[in-house]
């Protein structure tokens, strides 16, 4: 028998080196009906795969692998991922990879500026990964994001779903100074799960970040999403959504959490639809000015949409309350 080495395909690097010694998680065998979505391929995806591409830009749409791509992309509705696709962090339902990350990519801003107008958007949204790395956690970064994105498509709206900027001084304020329209920061989930789902985070931090967003900026929308499927209690939910509506925030979303791998959390609950509409009404009669929950709620999914209706509940809660 001969052995052959293959010496000219470089080493595929290990998406999640963290995960890779921790005994597997239980994978649920089929999804419930309500999960099904259409396969990524008609020529609006191809067409917005290759805006990406040529721009040398990530999204989180691919990196997480959101099963709502192909109703997204087909539409040109892609969210894009900056700071690279390496994150710091290695929460326990996230499939963006984890490691030591590259240098930021100067061109990156004026790229994602560019792509934007190419795609012709009328609203944007803009994440990131963790980078901890960084002395002001990317802050800058998302700033000139923005001002690029003004100044090359100043029709476009601009929401921004950032980290936590945890222990970095000074990195909200400057995010904030730049006038997002949205600011969106998740909770990802109940302050149970911490622990075992986002243990590089705080639950209270993330709450006051969103509450300190309003306190600088009362005209920015705030928004925050979490999954649900693991492991939460319905009254941890409720008191969730108190904390929010404490913090002023204006849009929850909640979606259903799937698991990436067998080595990331456990789906422990397919959650029905009928669920969901019960936590939207609970949502709404606290007081936020938009809610979207369903299984396939994400952060960004019908972002562009939500944010004009968004605006609109607004106007009319000022009016009423004149
Ligand atoms: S829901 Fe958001 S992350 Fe998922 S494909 Fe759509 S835009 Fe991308």
């Amino acid at each position: 028998m001969v052995t052959v080495l293959d010496t000219t395909t470089p080493e595929k690097r290990v998406r999640h080196p963290e995960k890779a010694h921790r005994p597997d998680q239980p994978v649920q065998a089929r999804k419930p009906e309500w999960i099904r979505v259409k396969a990524p391929n008609s020529r609006g995806y191809a067409e917005t795969r290759q805006i990406v591409k040529s721009h040398n830009l990530f999204t989180v749409c691919e990196e997480a692998g959101c099963p709502n791509i192909g109703e997204c992309w087909d539409k040109k509705h892609a969210t894009f991922m900056i700071m690279g696709e390496i994150c710091t962090r290695a929460c326990a339902f996230c499939n963006v990879a984890t490691g030591k990350p590259a240098p930021l990519d100067l061109k990156e801003p004026e790229n994602v500026a560019h792509a934007v107008r190419t795609m012709g958007l009328n609203h944007v949204v803009i994440t990131s990964v963790d980078r901890d790395d960084l002395d002001d956690g990317g802050a800058q970064h998302f700033v000139e994001v923005i001002q690029a994105i003004r100044e090359e498509a100043p029709g476009t709206t601009i929401e921004i779903l950032t980290p936590d900027f945890l222990r970095k001084e000074k990195a909200l304020e400057k995010v904030v100074a730049a006038r997002p329209d949205v600011f969106n920061h998740n909770l990802e989930t109940v302050p149970s799960n911490y622990l075992t789902v986002r243990p590089g985070a705080r639950y209270f931090h993330s709450i006051r970040l969103l509450q300190q967003v309003k306190e600088i900026d009362p005209t920015i929308f705030t928004k925050s999403g979490i999954m649900v499927g693991l492991g939460e209690e319905r009254n941890e939910v409720l008191q969730l959504m108190d904390d929010l509506r404490s913090a002023d925030v204006d849009f929850l979303t909640i979606g259903q959490y799937l698991q990436p791998t067998k080595k990331h959390h456990a789906v422990i609950r397919f959650v029905p639809p009928e669920e969901f509409k019960s936590y939207e009404t609970s949502a709404y009669s606290k007081g936020f000015l938009m809610v979207s929950a369903s299984p396939l709620t994400r952060s960004s999914h019908h972002a562009g949409d939500d944010f004009a209706r968004l605006r609109e509940n607004r106007a009319k809660k000022l009016a009423a309350a004149e």
